[in-house]
């Protein structure tokens, strides 16, 4: 029976294992130190489809590991030291362990960079977010502050005008980053008001974010904006430093997709947060899930003619 590896076990790479299993393939998913991936730092997810009533992230993931398990997904739940791509079968190295595979499926995912305050870690997932497209939707007509002058944290900020009374755009320069068109539109919004120069010291509240601190780096004169919640958006670190020298990374760190969703490796695959810099959803992971499985499923039929 041909054999695929799966590296990674968010909605990305479960969902994968799901259709490759399906699809007579004997799969095994290295679930990594974060098993279940970022939707287990997450609380209510409402817009995954199929929970009218909403879920829980680690809720969700929970049952996409049933469902895999169910359908005859094997787990490793270890984490890979390295791999070694240069030739088939591919060599998967967990520890002093070696897993081999005819095709692999990368979905390491991404994890989201923090500030590194102590009260960010304690009020994380209590208006504490990394994702305004995720998040945004609890706090409806609330006060919100933001951090980054990305596109992320720009798409991100017009997004919450849509929802949010008003945004306060935390900024450590007094330029953005963000390209050229976004930041007109949201230096025109009237519900988007920027600070400049300025970082954040502290987020405040006990049991939920009431408001920041903030430092402003030309004066060092400190200020509280009060808020319900603070997205922090200052761009994701993809998981892939053990993939580099064996398949093609960009600059910015994320996999490259050559054709469909195979990197230049002929039989490795890739799906989730781990190439996908743009949408970053659950729903997107798992979608590309479900590709990266066709497209290794049609790959290993090829090889069979
Ligand atoms: P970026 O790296 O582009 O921007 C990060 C932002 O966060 C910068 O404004 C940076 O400030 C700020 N920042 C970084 N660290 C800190 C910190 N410790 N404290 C305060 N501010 C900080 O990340 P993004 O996530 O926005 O984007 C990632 C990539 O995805 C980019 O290449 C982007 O172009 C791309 N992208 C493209 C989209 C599109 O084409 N529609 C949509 C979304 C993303 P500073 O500038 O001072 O360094």
């Amino acid at each position: 029976m041909q054999k695929a590896i799966v590296i990674g076990s968010g909605p990305a790479g479960l969902t994968s294992a799901i259709y490759l299993v399906r699809g007579g393939i004997d799969t095994t998913v290295i679930s990594g130190d974060q098993p279940g991936g970022q939707l287990i730092y997450t609380t209510d997810v409402e817009n995954f489809p199929g929970f009218p009533g909403g879920i829980l992230g680690p809720d969700l993931m929970t049952r996409i590991r049933q469902q895999a398990e169910k359908v005859g997904v094997k787990f490793s739940d270890s984490t890979v030291t390295g791999v070694d791509f240069k030739s088939n079968p591919f060599k998967i190295k967990t520890g002093s362990k070696e897993i081999l595979g005819d095709v692999v499926i990368i979905a390491t995912g991404a994890s989201a960079l923090w500030l590194g305050l102590d009260s960010e870690t304690k009020l994380k997932g209590k208006g504490v977010s990394a994702c305004a497209t995720c998040d945004g939707y609890f706090f409806k007509d609330k006060d919100v502050c933001l951090v980054g002058g990305g596109d992320v944290a720009i798409e991100d900020a017009l997004f919450m005008t849509k929802l949010a009374n008003k945004v306060f755009v935390i900024n450590r320069r007094d330029e953005l980053r963000a390209t050229h068109i976004l930041q007109q539109r949201a230096l025109s919004n009237p519900k988007i008001e920027f600070v400049w120069w300025s970082i954040v010291k502290e987020i405040l509240g006990d049991s939920h974010v009431t408001g920041i601190k903030i430092e402003n780096v030309k004066d060092g004169k400190i200020s509280e904006i009060p808020c319900s919640v603070i997205f922090i958006t200052i761009g994701h670190k993809p998981n892939t430093e053990i993939f580099r020298g064996q398949v093609k990374i960009n600059s910015n760190g994320f996999i490259e997709k050559v054709t469909k969703s195979q990197t230049n490796v002929e039989g490795v695959f890739v799906a989730g947060d781990v190439f996908d810099y743009e949408y970053r959803q659950a729903i997107t992971a798992a979608g590309s899930g479900a590709q990266a499985a066709i497209d290794a499923i049609r790959y290993l039929e090829s090889k069979k003619d």
